[in-house]
């Protein structure tokens, strides 16, 4: 049996008010403890908050909801106080003191509704992601996902999954039984494409941290073309939000910046210069190549012949007389404003498609890796005329998508058959 636990579930006092929950076995105990006696199932009792010495603490509406329909499938109790610093410390430690009660870890009411089956994993996710949106963009997803979006999706393609595996293997065994070769019939093959590219658009889309963490630009070239005068102009006031990030060295300078609601990560590199027996300097450049390899938008400010593949190619100190242009995309001087207006111009240009999702679902990498994990025994099985062959990828094809939702493929399956028997039965 679980412990009951309880914290503030609102914002940080003050605010007008405070609620706290309580969530287990001893909830309806916690609030008789605190206001005389527990009220009735999900109505609001307008209650005076006690300590053990029978102190008042407040007044404070009381709800009481009964396990297992609960956020947190629990017997939950809410209390909405006064939203006071003092009040919520003494209404808190009125709680400890309840034999049976402790305090939450973070967390805790999130995985206790995961753990009794109230929300699935991609929820819990979402729910996390939520607390830490900071773009539109982020925020839109996080909350689909908390509302269920990602584990619906996943339900559903599971649920077309099972569908083409049973039609597969009523075809197998009609060919056993008919004792032929092929029994023509049934061709999977058009509905494994269809899933298959539903699957492909989806990991094309950005990742959750793509949408967190911003789109990567590094500038890179050898020494001396203004590579870091560069980062400075990008980096500067001019961006709502510039945060230098702990651990850069001074090889590889990092800042995140928010620009016209696009986050972006920018890396200035150390110059490229050609190999070198010099430790340090080989050190700096290994991380400008990483940097590099790492980039969603790579600019290259260097000799156009030199620009690495797909580099956005800049021609620097424009703002100098004779200055050659040839060949670059653009010209910029961290002295000449419009040109690093022109350069932010086209990042968002690239970085907004980067950032673009069609609906409302992004996946966090470890759900991207699982997904393609899927996409990958699907194509298989697209591949191959033996029905052997696609029913077993199909399977195979069942496991990660299963786990994206912190279940075993077994009871995903279960959850795919039973979900289609109607209510009562
Ligand atoms: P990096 O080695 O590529 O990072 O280049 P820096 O940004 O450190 O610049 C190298 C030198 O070029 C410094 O003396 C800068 O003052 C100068 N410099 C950088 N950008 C410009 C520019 O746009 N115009 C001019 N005239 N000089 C620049
Ligand atoms: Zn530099």
């Amino acid at each position: 049996m679980s412990d009951t636990i309880f914290a503030l579930s609102s914002g940080r006092p003050p605010a007008a008010i405070a609620v706290v929950r309580v969530s287990g076995p001893a909830a309806c105990g916690a609030a008789q403890a605190l206001a005389g006696r527990c009220p009735p199932p999900r109505h609001a009792s307008l209650r005076t908050l006690r300590d053990a010495a029978g102190a008042a603490l407040d007044r404070a509406l009381v709800i009481y909801f009964p396990g297992p329909a609960t956020a947190t499938g629990e017997d939950l109790v809410e209390l909405h106080c006064h939203g006071g610093r003092a009040v919520v410390a003494a209404v808190e430690r009125a709680l400890a003191a309840v034999p049976g009660l402790r305090h939450a870890r973070p967390g805790e009411f999130t995985r206790r509704a995961l753990e009794n089956g109230r929300i699935d994993l991609a929820q819990a996710q979402g729910l996390a992601d939520l607390l830490e949106a900071e773009t539109e963009a982020q925020h839109r997803t996080a909350l689909a996902a908390a509302e269920g979006a990602v584990g619906r999706a996943v339900g559903g393609w599971l649920d077309r999954l099972s569908a083409i595996a049973a039609q597969v293997e009523a075809q197998l065994d009609f060919a056993d039984e008919a004792d032929v070769e092929d029994a023509g019939g049934y061709d999977p093959a058009p509905a494994i494409a269809a899933l298959l590219a539903e699957w492909r658009a989806t990991l094309a889309a950005p990742s959750v941290e793509r949408l967190r963490d911003g789109v990567r630009v590094v500038i890179a070239g050898p020494p001396n073309a203004g590579k870091s005068s560069l980062f400075n102009a990008l980096a500067d006031r001019d961006a709502a939000i510039v945060t230098p990030i702990a651990g850069t060295t001074r090889d590889v300078l990092e800042a995140a910046v928010m620009r016209d609601g696009i986050p972006y990560r920018l890396t200035d590199t150390a110059g490229l210069a050609e190999a070198t027996d010099d430790e340090v300097e080989r050190i700096g450049i290994d991380r400008a190549a990483t940097a590099m390899a790492g980039a969603d938008i790579l600019l290259w400010m260097g000799a156009p012949v030199e620009a690495p593949a797909g580099a956005v190619i800049l021609a620097g100190k424009a703002d100098l007389p004779g200055a050659d242009h040839t060949g670059a995309d653009l010209a910029v001087s961290a002295r000449l404003p419009h040109t690093i207006a022109a350069l932010w111009a086209l990042l968002a240009d690239r970085a907004g498609a980067m950032l673009t999702i069609d609906g409302d679902m992004a996946l966090r990498q470890t759900q991207r890796d699982r997904l393609a994990e899927a996409a990958a025994a699907l194509d298989l099985a697209r591949r191959t005329t033996d029905l052997l062959i696609v029913a077993e990828q199909l399977r195979v094809a069942t496991r990660p998508l299963a786990a994206l939702l912190g279940k075993d493929a077994t009871e995903a399956m279960l959850d795919a058959l039973f979900g289609r028997f109607c209510l009562g039965k």
